[in-house]
């Protein structure tokens, strides 16, 4: 496919999920750091429900300083790796507070630097943040790259270098929520809405059914 094709087959999904934000609920950006984590391997939904009594106590990354560890992991048990995640909320708001002032850095290499930040999450965060120009790859951006033919990979870390090689900054910067959401709404896993689909046309998948 050639370059100047890809805009024209992103439009539709840009124009139909554009204005949309990330549907994670926080109100500071240490909440959003610790939502995006808490979303690995579980539903947006799912995260929303458990954290507004956690977000009550932990505000600011200074506050998981006043919090045990168990008391974290008893806020969040009703997500997957809880443990593992609490702990990763923990440590990150620590050196967080004690080294960088609360103020999560602008830096894409330097936060995956701290527990529990992945490529994925560094980008997600940095874009909702900052407005950086980053697509934080997961499986609805891997799944609906791959359907279009715009990648041909077999991992999300794959997709994410490729969407890095391919997309120019601007484009990057206007990605990452709309192919989320069409992802999450539309081209589904199991059943893609693919007779409702501007994309028919263009998409492997479908040409192949
Ligand atoms: S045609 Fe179907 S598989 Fe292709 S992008 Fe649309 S919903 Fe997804």
């Amino acid at each position: 496919m050639k370059k100047k094709n890809w805009w024209s087959i992103l439009e539709p999904i840009i124009t139909q999920y554009g204005g949309n934000k990330i549907e994670l609920n926080y109100e500071t950006p240490f909440q959003l750091l610790s939502a995006v984590i808490l979303s690995a391997q579980t539903t947006d939904k799912q995260v929303n429900k458990i954290t507004p009594p956690f977000f009550a106590r932990v505000r600011e990354a200074r506050d998981v300083m006043d919090i045990e560890l168990e008391d974290i992991e008893e806020h969040l048990k009703y997500v997957n790796f809880f443990r593992n995640k609490s702990r990763y909320i923990k440590e990150t708001g620590t050196i967080l507070a004690r080294e960088y002032d609360g103020i999560i850095p602008n830096d894409l290499k330097l936060i995956q630097t701290f527990p529990g930040i992945g490529i994925k999450t560094a980008k997600v965060v940095l874009a909702v943040l900052y407005d950086m120009p980053y697509v934080g790859v997961d499986t609805h951006i891997h799944r609906v790259m791959n359907r279009l033919g715009i990648v041909d990979t077999d991992t999300p870390n794959q997709t994410d270098r490729e969407i890095d090689r391919i997309f120019d900054t601007h484009t990057k910067q206007l990605l990452h929520h709309p192919l989320v959401l069409f992802g999450r709404y539309h081209c589904l896993a199991r059943k893609p809405k693919c007779e409702t689909c501007k994309l028919q046309k263009d998409c492997k998948y479908y040409q192949k059914k």
